[in-house]
C-alpha cells in the first residue's frame, strides 16, 4: 500500500510536472506536499474581493499558434494545455525614470528591435546582431533540458562552449554602447536575481525571448491545479500537509521517505522538488552524503529574495494613469537604470518593479478594480533577528515608502487602495522552504551552474532533483526541469527493468 514506484517532495511546478510524466508512463507516483495546496511560488491567495498571484508576472515558452514554445509542447504532451487559457502580454517591459526618460518595449521581436534602433539609430545593426546572438544562446539554452543528465559536449552545444560562460555585461557591452539600450538588455536580470555583470551570457538569452509572454487566467494558480488534477486522473495520488523530513537511504540507495507526522512511504526512487541544499542538509544523515557532494555544492549561495506588496485598488488602471502591464519605475535619484535585486536596504526603496494584471486582462478582477504587485529585490539578513514588533514596523515603512514612491508615478494611487497584504524574504522562506527566501532557489552562478545546476542526478542513488535548483528558476524552467527528469528516471527505470 504505502510502496511506489516514485515519490515525489514538494508540489511546485517541477515536482507537479515531475510526478504528472511519470504518472503518464503509468508508474505509481506519489507527490508529497507540506503546504494545504499545489504550486510552491505558484499559488494564488484571496484577499477580499481580489484574487492575487504570488510569483506569476510573465509566463515565458508558451509562444504562438506558429512558434510554439517548449513550454507549450510539454503541457500538450501531457494533456494539460487545452485546460488553460492563455492571455498574450502586449509588452516585455516599460522603463520609467521619472520626469526624465520613459519607453515602453513590445513583446514582438520586429517591434522591439524597431523601439531599441530608433532610440539609437547608429546601432541599429550592432541592435539587430545582438539579439540574434541571444536568439541562438536560447536555443542552446532551451535544448539544454532535453540532455540533462548526458554529456553536454562542445558539438552539441558550441556557443554555449564558445560564451555561456561569459558575464552577460562583458557581451551586451561588446555591442551596444547606448545606456538605454544597455539598460533594456539588463533590467530583465532581475528574474534570475543576478546582476547583469555576474549572470551567465548563456542565461540572458532566455529571458529575451521575444514574441510571447503571457498571463494565465485564474493565475498561476490555475495551472498548478490543472497538472494535479491531470496527474490524479491518471492514477497519482497527492497527499498535502505531507512534510518530508528525512529520506531513508540503505547503502547509498534510497528507499523511501519519512514524514514529520512520523509517515512512512517506500520506493527506490525519489524526485526532491524541495531545494537542493535543504534536501542534503535537512533531510539526509550527514554520513550518508558523500564527502564530494559537500565540495561541490560549495560555490552554492542563496539566490536573492523579494519584498512585495500585493496591492487591490477599487479603480481600474485608468484613474491612475497607469497604462503598462510590467513597469521598471525608478527615481531620479538611482545610479543606473538597472533593476537592483540584491538590495540589503530595508527602510527605503527608489526603484521598484509594478505590474497590473488588468492591463492584458481586463477581466483578472472585478470591473473598476486593479490588481497590483510591487516587488523590491531585498536579501534575507536584514530582517533576521527583528523582534516581532520590529519587523511589522519596519515591514509597514519599507511599504510606505514604496508608496510614497508609486505617487510620484501614480498620484492618487493610495486613496484607491482597498486591500494591501505584504511579504518579505522571510515569508518566502517559510513557505517556499528555500534558503534565504531565494525566488530561484541558489543563484546561477558560473561555478554553481558547473558544478551543480546542469546535473538532476546525485551520487546516492534512486535521488533526482527538479525546479529551481536544476539550471535556474521561473516558471518555464522549473516545469521543464520536471518533464526532462520525469522522463530521465522513466529511461533509467526502462533500462532497469530490461
Ligand atoms: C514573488 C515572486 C515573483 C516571481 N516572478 C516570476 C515571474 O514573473 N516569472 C517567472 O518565470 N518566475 C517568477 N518567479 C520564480 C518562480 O515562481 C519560481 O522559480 C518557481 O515557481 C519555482 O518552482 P519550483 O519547482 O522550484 O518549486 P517551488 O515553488 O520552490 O516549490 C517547492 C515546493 O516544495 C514544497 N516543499 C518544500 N519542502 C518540502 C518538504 N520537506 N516536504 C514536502 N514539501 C516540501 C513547498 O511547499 C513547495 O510547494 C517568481 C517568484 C516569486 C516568489
Amino acid at each position: 500500500m504505502n510502496t511506489y514506484d516514485a515519490i515525489v517532495i514538494g508540489a511546485g511546478n517541477g515536482g507537479l510536472v515531475g510526478a504528472l510524466t511519470l504518472a503518464k508512463a503509468g508508474k505509481k507516483v506519489l507527490l508529497l506536499e507540506k503546504h494545504n495546496i499545489p504550486g510552491g511560488a505558484a499559488t494564488t491567495f484571496v484577499r477580499g474581493r481580489f484574487e492575487f498571484d504570488v510569483a506569476l508576472h510573465t509566463l515565458w515558452g508558451i509562444g504562438t499558434d506558429d512558434n510554439k514554445g517548449a513550454l507549450r509542447e510539454i503541457f500538450e504532451k501531457l494533456d494539460v494545455y487545452d485546460k488553460l487559457e492563455f492571455v498574450e502580454q502586449k509588452e516585455i517591459f516599460t522603463l520609467n525614470v521619472k520626469d526624465r526618460f520613459k519607453a515602453d518595449f513590445p513583446y514582438e521581436k520586429s517591434a522591439y528591435l524597431d523601439t531599441l534602433c530608433a532610440i539609437s539609430p547608429d546601432e541599429a545593426d550592432n541592435i539587430r546582431a545582438y539579439q540574434d546572438l541571444l536568439d541562438r544562446m536560447a536555443e542552446e539554452f532551451y535544448r539544454l533540458y532535453d540532455h540533462l543528465g548526458e554529456d553536454i559536449n562542445e558539438e552539441n552545444f558550441p556557443l554555449m562552449f564558445e560564451m555561456g560562460a561569459r558575464s552577460g555585461e562583458e557581451v551586451l557591452h561588446s555591442y551596444i554602447k547606448h545606456p538605454v539600450i544597455r539598460a533594456a538588455y539588463s533590467i530583465l536580470d532581475g528574474y534570475t536575481g543576478i546582476h547583469v555583470s555576474k549572470i551567465p551570457f548563456l542565461l540572458l538569452g532566455c529571458l529575451y525571448e521575444l514574441g510571447g509572454g503571457h498571463h494565465v487566467k485564474g493565475g498561476a494558480q490555475a495551472m498548478s491545479n490543472a497538472i494535479i488534477e491531470e496527474f490524479e486522473a491518471c492514477g497519482g495520488r497527492v497527499i498535502y500537509h505531507a512534510e518530508v523530513d528525512k529520506i531513508n537511504i540503505d547503502n547509498n540507495q534510497v528507499t523511501g521517505v519519512h514524514l514529520k507526522d512520523g509517515r512512512e512511504f517506500q520506493a527506490n526512487r525519489i524526485l526532491s522538488n524541495a531545494n537542493k541544499v535543504r534536501t542534503y542538509v535537512d533531510f539526509i544523515d550527514e554520513k550518508q552524503v558523500p564527502e564530494s557532494l559537500f565540495m561541490n555544492l560549495k560555490p552554492s549561495k542563496p539566490g536573492s529574495s523579494i519584498f512585495a506588496l500585493y496591492i487591490g485598488l477599487n479603480c481600474s488602471p485608468d484613474k491612475i494613469g497607469l497604462e503598462n502591464g510590467i513597469n521598471y519605475l525608478m527615481d531620479p535619484s538611482i545610479k543606473s537604470i538597472t533593476a537592483d535585486a540584491r538590495n540589503n536596504n530595508i527602510d527605503w526603496a527608489n526603484s521598484v518593479y509594478m505590474s497590473c494584471y488588468n492591463i492584458d486582462d481586463p477581466d483578472y478582477s472585478e470591473p473598476n478594480t486593479s490588481a497590483i504587485t510591487v516587488l523590491v529585490g531585498n536579501n534575507v539578513e536584514p530582517w533576521m533577528n527583528l523582534s516581532q514588533q520590529e519587523y511589522h514596523d519596519r515591514k509597514f515603512k519599507l511599504a510606505d515608502n514604496v508608496l510614497d514612491l508609486l505617487e510620484k508615478f501614480h498620484p492618487g494611487i493610495r486613496d484607491h487602495i482597498e486591500e494591501l497584504e505584504l511579504s518579505t524574504p522571510l515569508t518566502h522562506m517559510r513557505y517556499l522552504g528555500s534558503p534565504g527566501g531565494a525566488i530561484y532557489s541558489h543563484s546561477a552562478n558560473f561555478k554553481d551552474l558547473i558544478t551543480n545546476k546542469l546535473d538532476p542526478r546525485s551520487p546516492i542513488e534512486g535521488l533526482y532533483f527538479c525546479g529551481a535548483s536544476i539550471i535556474v528558476g521561473g516558471f518555464n524552467g522549473t516545469y521543464m526541469t520536471g518533464h526532462s527528469v520525469g522522463s530521465l528516471m522513466l529511461k533509467e527505470m526502462t533500462e532497469e527493468a530490461a
